[in-house]
């Protein structure tokens, strides 16, 4: 934390969800965080607004119907509080947004057209889009001076070749419905890529790297010289490796053969696939890795399975990944399992040491940065994800 200063740039990253809005204020180009904060509950009488002044918590429970609301009182909490003293001293304001489609390669400046094509990609990302439109609206309204810029989950996967972002059905799902993997988490792995290569002393340009982003929702992605060229999620996030409540990938038809024993229907099998999965299905526990590791340890068989298969089928893609990539300089752990959880990684890099993968005990239980055993051919990077960061960044380069 840092105190403000009306000389420097100040950017916000935005974070809007159905019910919550995520904001970090920075001061670029130093990026320094000069406040964060959350609003939570939106919609509702009592919803909760917290955030940081002079280092300390402040929360607040009062009414928020709307985002434009809480727009606004987060905008008057940042002036009550003396973090800003005008609202044109924010200059710029960050979006994340879930779905760019295939027409968004990189961050934008939005304007009308970009909002109405985020709009229209509301279609591909149902639940993220048009909330994010709305926080994006209010900002406009609120702030119309300051630059606004769209940073999207997808737009760092729109590398991959169509080999590997397609899938095998006829091909009009694809031309004539947009059906294709588009990959997410793309902020995170970008700026965990840019980081290792930074700390390894390497040019990104030469590195090959597979990227672990491991929280509530995990996806791996392979980077060759700083672009993904594949990525774990695909259509939806629902893809790919098991997660806190997702299965990621199964046999497909495993979901007709449950619909029919069971009478289930599309919003049924949605549920199974989204919220009663992943380590929650497998260990009847939780979804959060700490209660699952937590009951393992206390003897919990089906707690100790989830987490081996959550190893297992991590380590399955990272395997595929180098086999793509012929060949890996750094595997990256990220997210609140990346960069928490010791058993994690060590039961993720078992068995890898053929591939020059191994890991050091001692450097892992010290969570140092890198934790390959000095010998190893290739770099283990623990890196703290900073997205809010990386939306800063691009709200300047844009
Ligand atoms: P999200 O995907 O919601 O952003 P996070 O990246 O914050 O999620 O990751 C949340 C996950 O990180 C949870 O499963 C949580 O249990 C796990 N986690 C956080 N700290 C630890 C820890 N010390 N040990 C093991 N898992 C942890």
């Amino acid at each position: 934390m840092s105190s403000p200063s009306s000389s420097l740039d100040k950017i916000l990253a935005i974070n809007a969800g159905s019910s919550s809005l995520k904001f970090q204020l920075f001061a670029m180009p130093q990026e320094q965080v000069i406040t964060r904060g959350l609003i939570e509950r939106i919609g509702k009488q009592d919803a909760i607004f917290t955030m940081e002044v002079a280092g300390k918590k402040i929360a607040r429970t009062h009414a928020v119907l709307t985002h434009q609301e809480a727009v606004e009182q987060l905008l008057a909490g940042l002036l009550d509080h003396h973090i800003i003293h005008r609202l044109d001293e924010i200059g710029g304001v960050g979006h994340r947004v879930a779905h760019g489609g295939e027409a968004f390669r990189d961050s934008v400046s939005i304007d009308p057209a970009v909002l109405a094509k985020i709009d229209d990609l509301g279609r591909l990302a149902p639940l993220h889009n048009p909330v994010n439109a709305v926080g994006i609206r209010a900002f406009l309204h609120a702030l119309p001076n300051a630059k606004a810029v769209a940073v999207f989950d997808t737009s760092f996967h729109q590398s991959m070749a169509p080999e590997h972002y397609l899938y095998p059905l006829p091909y009009r799902y694809y031309s004539e419905l947009g059906v294709r993997r588009y990959g997410f988490h793309g902020t995170s792995h970008k700026y965990v890529a840019a980081i290792c290569a930074e700390q390894m002393g390497q040019p990104l340009a030469s590195l090959r790297l597979v990227s672990c982003h491991l929280g509530n929702g995990s996806s791996l992605c392979a980077i060759e010289g700083g672009r993904s060229v594949n990525t774990s999620m695909g259509f939806t996030p629902e893809a790919g490796v098991m997660m806190g409540t997702r299965a990621g990938d199964i046999d497909p038809s495993i979901l007709p053969f449950v619909a029919e024993c069971e009478q289930l229907r599309p919003a049924d099998l949605n549920r199974l696939l989204n919220n009663e999965s992943g380590l929650l299905g497998i260990s009847g526990v939780s979804n959060d890795c700490r209660d699952v590791e937590k009951a393992a340890s206390e003897g919990n068989q089906r707690a100790a399975l989830a987490l081996k298969m959550f190893a297992a089928r991590i380590r399955a893609v990272i395997g595929s990944y180098i086999a793509q990539l012929g060949g890996i300089d750094a595997l990256i752990f990220t997210g609140g399992i990346g960069e928490n959880s010791r058993s994690m990684r060590a039961a993720i890099c078992e068995n890898l040491s053929y591939l020059g993968i191994s890991l050091d005990q001692s450097r892992n239980n010290a969570n140092q940065t890198f934790i390959e055993q000095p010998s190893a051919k290739v770099r283990i990077a623990v890196i703290n994800t900073n997205e809010e960061l990386m939306i800063a960044r691009d709200v300047m380069r844009v």
